[in-house]
C-alpha cells in the first residue's frame, strides 16, 4: 500500500465520516471473522475514520489462533503474543447499524504493518479467488441464508421467542414487530432482503438475501447477523446463530447459492459482483421469481445441454465442490456442533450428493421458474453453517469450483429421492459425522492447500484439533449449550 492509496482512502474517509456524522453516528465497528468462526472487533470514534482508512487499526494476529471460548491454541503460523497488524476498513461497505443507534459497520481488511495483506486474512483469501476465476474469464454470484433462534431474556438457557408451530403465520404474529424492525434495520443498512420466515426448530427464523459477489456476499452476512443480534436484544431477546442450538432439534444451517457466470463484456470482477447486488441467486425455497439480471455475463448453471440446463462449465463447477465436500466441511462445519446439526432427515443435506430441489443433499440445484432460469438458477451448498468464517468458506468453495473447471469434472448422477432410503451401493455416501473426519479430508485435499495457503491451511487445523480437545467427552446437551451464544 503506497502513499497515494493512503491518501487516497483518507479522502474517502473524510468524505464518508462528514455523512456519518449528520446521521448521528459516534463511533465505526470493525469487524473480521477468526478461524472459529466468531466475529471479533476494534471500533474507533468517528473523528479517527480517516486515520484508520489510511494507517489501519492495531491489532493482534493472536486472533487467528482463538478457539470459540476464547482459548488459544499455538500454531506455527498464529497463536503467540507477539506481532501487530493494522485492521482497515473497507469504506465501500460501511453501513450504520440501526438498531445500535450511534453505530457504523464496516468489514477489515487486515494487512501487516509494511501493507501486506496477512496470509491469515480470510476476506484477501476469498477475494483471490475471485480474483483467480476472473483471469479465466468467470465470476460467481452468490448468497448466505441466515438461520437464527430466538431465546427470550439474556438468559444462558434458550427459551423460544415463539411457541406457534413451525413455518406458521402465528410465529410471525406472535413476533411481528420484531421481524419488522429486522427487516427495516436490514433495509437501512443497504441489505436487499428478499424473503423473511418463521422456519422449522423452535424460535427461529430466516432472513433471505440478494446475491452478490463473494466477497460482498461474506460481508453481507456478517452485517445480517449483528443487526440480527441487536434488534433481538432491543426486543429483550438474544439470537444465536449456532448450529445446534438444542441437543434435539433442527439446527441452524449457512447455506450458500452459488451460481458461476462467464464474463460478457471483460469488466472486472468487482464491477460484476456490484452489479450483481440486483441479480438474485434465488431464495431460500428457490422460487427466483424475483431474480434480475445484473452486469454482463451469462449464468452457466442454465441453458447448457447438461443435466438440468447446466452448461459443462456450471457442472464442473459444482463436481468440483461435490467431490471435496468432505474436506470443505472442516471450513464450512468446523465446530464439534456443527456435526450433532449434520445428520439425515433435518434438511441439513447430510449426504455427499446433489438432487433437483433436493433438501437431502449436501447440494441442491435449484433452477428457478421456467422463463427465468438463465438469471435464477444456482447451486446451494446445504451442509454449510454459521460456524463457518464466511470469507474462508468462499475462498474454499470458489477454489474447489475452480479445480472442478481445470479439470473439466462431471457430477455424478443426481439423486432425486431421501438419500436416507438409498444404501451405500447406489454410491452415495454421508458426509463426514465428526470434525475430526472431516479435518483428515482437509488435510489430504492439495487443491485447499494450495488455494489458502500453508499458513491457513495449518492454522485451520490447529484450530480445529483444540476444538476437539476442548469438547472430549462433552455429551450432546454440553456441547450444544457451551457453543449455543459463540456465533
Ligand atoms: N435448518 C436446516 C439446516 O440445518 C435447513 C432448513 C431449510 O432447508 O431451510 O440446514
Ligand atoms: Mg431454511
Amino acid at each position: 500500500m503506497d502513499q497515494q492509496e493512503r491518501a487516497r482512502r483518507a479522502a474517502v474517509a473524510r468524505k464518508a465520516a462528514g455523512g456519518l456524522a449528520t446521521v448521528g453516528v459516534t463511533a465505526v465497528a470493525v469487524t473480521w471473522v477468526d478461524t472459529s468462526g466468531v466475529t471479533r472487533v476494534k471500533a474507533v470514534p468517528l473523528p479517527r475514520l480517516e486515520h484508520a482508512a489510511a494507517w489501519g487499526i492495531g491489532a493482534s494476529p493472536v486472533f487467528d489462533a482463538f478457539l470459540l471460548d476464547d482459548s488459544i491454541v499455538s500454531g506455527r503460523f498464529a497463536g503467540g503474543p507477539v506481532g501487530d497488524l493494522r485492521l482497515y476498513p473497507d469504506l465501500d461497505r460501511i453501513a450504520v447499524v440501526a438498531a445500535l443507534p450511534g453505530w457504523a459497520w464496516a468489514p477489515a481488511d487486515r494487512y501487516d504493518q509494511d501493507g501486506v495483506p496477512h496470509p491469515l486474512d480470510a476476506r484477501h483469501l476469498a477475494r483471490r479467488e475471485t480474483d483467480r476465476l476472473a483471469a479465466e474469464g468467470f465470476f460467481v454470484r452468490a448468497s448466505f441464508e441466515v438461520e437464527w433462534a430466538a431465546s427470550i431474556g439474556g438468559g444462558d438457557e434458550f427459551v423460544p421467542a415463539c411457541s406457534g408451530p413451525a413455518y406458521g403465520m402465528t410465529r410471525l404474529t406472535e413476533r411481528s414487530a420484531y421481524l419488522r424492525d429486522v427487516v427495516e434495520a436490514l433495509s437501512s443498512a443497504g441489505v436487499a432482503v428478499e424473503q423473511i420466515h418463521p422456519e422449522y426448530a423452535a424460535g427461529q427464523y430466516e432472513v433471505s438475501v440478494a446475491a452478490e459477489d463473494p466477497v460482498g456476499a461474506a460481508d453481507t452476512t456478517v452485517l445480517v447477523r449483528e443487526t440480527i443480534r441487536a434488534v433481538s436484544q432491543n426486543h429483550g431477546l438474544r439470537a444465536t446463530f449456532s448450529p445446534k442450538v438444542l441437543a434435539d432439534g433442527v439446527g441452524n444451517g449457512a447455506h450458500i447459492h452459488l451460481s458461476l457466470w462467464r464474463n460478457a463484456t471483460g469488466a472486472s470482477t468487482r464491477d460484476q459482483g456490484r452489479a450483481g447486488v440486483d441479480a438474485k441467486a434465488g431464495g431460500d425455497d428457490g422460487f427466483g421469481v424475483d431474480v434480475e439480471a445484473g452486469g454482463d455475463g451469462v449464468n452457466l448453471m442454465a441453458g447448457g445441454d447438461g443435466r438440468y440446463g447446466l452448461t459443462h462449465a456450471g457442472e464442473a463447477f459444482a463436481a468440483g465442490i461435490l467431490s471435496r465436500l468432505p474436506a470443505l466441511l472442516a471450513v464450512g462445519a468446523p465446530s464439534v456442533a456443527s456435526y450433532l446439526r449434520l445428520v439425515p432427515s433435518h434438511w441439513a443435506g447430510a449426504y455427499a450428493c446433489w438432487g433437483l430441489e433436493n433438501r437431502e443433499a449436501a447440494m441442491r440445484f435449484v433452477t428457478g421458474s421456467t422463463g427465468d432460469r438463465s438469471r435464477a438458477a444456482n447451486m446451494e451448498v446445504k451442509c454449510f453453517d454459521a460456524a463457518a468464517n464466511p470469507y474462508l468458506a468462499m475462498a474454499a468453495l470458489l477454489a474447489s469450483g475452480r479445480a472442478g473447471l481445470a479439470d473439466g469434472a462431471r457430477l455424478p448422477d443426481s439423486v432425486e429421492v431421501d438419500p436416507v432410503t438409498l444404501g451405500e451401493e447406489h454410491g452415495i455416501a454421508p458426509l463426514p459425522s465428526s470434525l475430526g473426519a472431516a479435518l483428515e479430508a482437509f488435510e489430504a485435499d492439495t487443491v485447499l492447500k494450495e488455494a489458502l495457503g500453508e499458513p491457513m491451511t495449518d492454522t485451520i487445523a490447529v484450530v480445529r484439533r483444540g476444538e476437539i480437545a476442548l469438547f472430549t467427552g462433552a455429551t450432546p446437551e454440553e456441547i450444544a449449550s457451551r457453543t449455543r451464544w459463540k456465533h
